[in-house]
C-alpha cells in the first residue's frame, strides 16, 4: 500500500493508472477509520481495479466552535486497516496542500445545505461538496463510496454530481451498527459510559418508526410523535432534529411512503450523533 500526501504525486499515479485502462474506486474519509468505512472499502476492493482511501479532516466542513481540533486521529492505526482490507493508496493531503493561500472558490448546495444537519452546520455542506468536488478530480475514480450514516451528505453529493455531470458513479452502503444497535461514529469515543448507554436510543427510536411503518401507520404525525417519545428518555442530550422528508429535496412529507427518509440528530454535550433510517 502506499501513502500519498501532495497532489502531484496524486495526480502523476492516477495518469499512470489511466494509462493502463484501471478502473478506480475511491473512498473519502476523514480517518480514525472503523468498520462502517472498512465495508465501503470492502466493496471498492470488490468493484474495482485499485482502491483510494483519502483521510482528510476537511478544515471546511467544520464551523467555528466545532470539532476541528479535537477530531479523532491515529494514522497508524489507519494504515493497518486500510492494509487489511487490500487498499492500494492512503491520500492524506495536508490543509495547506488542499486549501493552498489564495484559495477561493466553492460548491454551494444551496437550499439543500440549509437543510436538517444544516441548519445547525451553516457551511458544512459547502465544505463537504467542495473537498469531495477536489477528491473526485484529483483521483478522477469510476466509483465513489459513501455510507447512509450521512444521508444528507450522500444526497447533496448526487446532487452536485449530477448538477456538475460529473463522470462517477455515487455508490450509498448501508449503516453499520454496534451490536446493540448504535451507528458506528468517529465521534463515538467522545461519549462518557453513561452517554453512551443512552446513545442506543437513536436507534431504538428509529426502529419503533419503522414498526409503526411495517405495522400499516403512514401517519408523519403519529410517527413523529413516538420517535419524540422514545428520545424523551435520552436525559443526557438534547435532540436536535426529528425530521420525516422525502429523499430528494429533503422536504418534509404528508404520508410515510417507500423511501421516505427519517433523519435525526442528538447532542451530548459537544459531541452530535446523528442517524436515520430510509422506509422500504
Ligand atoms: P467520515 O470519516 O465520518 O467522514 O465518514 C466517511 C464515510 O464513511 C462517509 O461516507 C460516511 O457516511 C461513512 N460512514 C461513517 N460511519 C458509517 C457507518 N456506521 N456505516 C456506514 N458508513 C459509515
Amino acid at each position: 500500500m502506499r501513502i500519498i500526501q501532495t497532489i502531484p504525486e496524486m495526480l502523476q499515479q492516477v495518469k499512470a493508472w489511466r494509462h493502463e485502462g484501471l478502473r478506480v474506486g475511491l473512498v473519502p474519509t476523514m480517518g480514525y477509520l472503523h468498520r462502517g468505512h472498512a465495508s465501503l472499502m470492502k466493496a471498492a476492493r470488490a468493484e474495482n481495479d485499485v482502491v483510494v482511501v483519502s483521510i482528510f479532516v476537511n478544515p471546511t466542513q467544520f464551523g467555528p466552535g466545532e470539532d476541528f481540533d479535537r477530531y479523532p486521529r491515529d494514522m497508524d492505526a489507519d494504515i493497518r486497516k486500510a492494509e487489511a482490507v487490500d487498499v492500494d493508496v492512503i491520500f492524506s493531503p495536508s490543509a495547506e496542500e488542499m486549501y493552498p493561500e489564495g484559495f477561493l472558490t466553492y460548491v454551494d448546495p444551496a437550499e439543500l445545505s440549509t437543510r436538517l444537519c444544516g441548519a445547525s452546520r451553516p457551511g458544512h455542506f459547502r465544505g463537504v461538496c467542495t473537498v469531495v468536488l477536489k477528491l473526485l478530480n484529483l483521483v478522477q475514480p469510476e466509483n465513489a463510496y459513501f455510507g447512509q450514516k450521512d444521508a444528507q451528505q450522500f444526497l447533496v453529493l448526487s446532487r452536485m454530481v449530477q448538477d456538475f455531470n460529473l463522470p462517477v458513479q455515487m455508490h450509498r452502503l448501508p449503516i453499520v451498527r454496534e451490536q446493540d444497535g448504535l451507528a458506528l461514529s468517529s465521534r463515538n469515543v467522545y461519549l462518557s459510559e453513561e452517554e453512551r448507554a443512552q446513545a442506543v436510543l437513536l436507534h431504538q427510536a428509529l426502529t419503533i418508526a419503522e414498526q409503526l411503518y411495517a405495522d400499516g401507520e403512514r401517519s408523519v404525525e403519529v410517527v413523529h410523535a413516538a420517535i419524540q417519545a422514545e428520545l424523551r428518555k435520552i436525559l443526557l442530550g438534547t435532540v436536535e432534529y426529528v425530521e420525516i422528508v422525502d429523499p430528494v429535496y429533503l422536504l418534509p412529507v404528508e404520508r410515510l411512503k417507500p423511501q421516505t427518509l427519517i433523519a435525526l440528530a442528538v447532542r451530548f454535550g459537544a459531541t452530535r450523533l446523528i442517524d436515520n433510517t430510509i422506509l422500504e
